[in-house]
């Protein structure tokens, strides 16, 4: 209690990705590494929240620490396109106002997220796409890097990363960032940068990050469907997941998982494939780190 408040909860969950692979196609010492990785940028997120941070801040700063670490399917780590480039898409969503800011295929760009960032406090545009957007990036003077840097032999086994975060004046955001599908065609976008298909964000309500093969995600506008179900039906959480992919996702044979953080600081994950990589402290302080079920 301070000065008779209870202090805000706050909370974050952070994914890198959903996959189908069974335990023993991972090196134990690769998945503790990742785990440990996630298990960080929570604990270092809650702690900025915990310090007054705002959620739009906390999710670029996890998303970028992910996107750096090469160990993830974004920034560093991006798998290549079917002419071995990599093109990465990314966006963040400030739930107090729904702005977006979102790019895809771009290459040269370290952090796509900032640039995202960028993209929705510099200009009065949403999303910004391809050499543009890597102008733009170099423009605003952001970290780059050569093509060929990003190349470096993948040794990346996760996917796509992602946050959610509610800080302690109650305002949630969303942030999403990944090199997309390996073998991809060039130019192609997926549902990360898309809001509403792969981010959303909306105080009062939820905040969400999706992973997985974003052509479903964009066809079932999935992310956004979860809004919906919570603000219309006012279902539980879990109830809104769950009828979601049942009823929207799986008839049309998509696959993945979403990671969401409520008004109060409800932590959930769901996933209809075998793993997927999280992370989260939930409003209770509670430390939840997988991968498998
Ligand atoms: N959703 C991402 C995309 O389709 C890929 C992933 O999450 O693994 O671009």
């Amino acid at each position: 209690m301070i000065g008779g408040l209870m202090a805000q909860r706050v909370a974050i969950a952070v994914h890198g990705g959903a996959g189908n692979i069974r335990p023993t196609d991972i090196p134990p010492a690769r998945q503790q590494q990742a785990e440990a990785y996630l298990r960080e940028v929570v604990q270092e997120g809650y702690e900025l929240l915990r310090s007054g941070r705002s959620a739009l801040d906390v999710v670029e700063i996890a998303v970028r620490r992910l996107e750096d670490s090469g160990l993830f399917n974004a920034g560093r780590g991006a798998v290549r396109n079917s002419q071995g480039v990599v093109e990465l898409d990314a966006s963040i969503m400030d739930g107090r106002t729904r702005a977006v800011g979102a790019v895809a295929a771009v290459r040269q760009v370290q952090n796509p997220v900032s640039l995202a960032r960028q993209v929705m406090e510099r200009t009065r545009h949403v999303l910004i796409v391809g050499p543009a957007a890597d102008e733009l990036a170099r423009a605003w003077a952001l970290p780059m890097r050569n093509e060929v840097e990003f190349s470096e032999p993948a040794t990346t086994f996760w996917g796509t990363v992602g946050a959610v975060a509610l800080d302690a004046q109650g305002n949630l955001a969303a942030a999403t960032s990944t090199g997309g599908l390996s073998g991809k065609l060039p130019g192609r976008v997926g549902d990360s940068p898309i809001p509403g298909a792969g981010t959303y964000a909306e105080n009062g309500l939820v905040a969400l990050s999706a992973t997985g093969e974003g052509e479903y995600f964009l066809r079932s506008v999935l992310v956004y469907d979860i809004a919906a179900r919570l603000r219309y039906q006012k279902v539980p959480l879990s109830q809104a997941l769950a009828s979601a992919f049942q009823e929207r996702l799986e008839p049309i044979g998509g696959r993945g998982g979403v990671i969401a953080i409520t008004p109060t600081g409800e932590v959930a994950f769901y996933f209809n494939t075998s793993c997927l990589f999280r992370a989260a402290i939930d409003g209770e302080g509670r430390l939840t780190v997988g991968t498998f079920r």
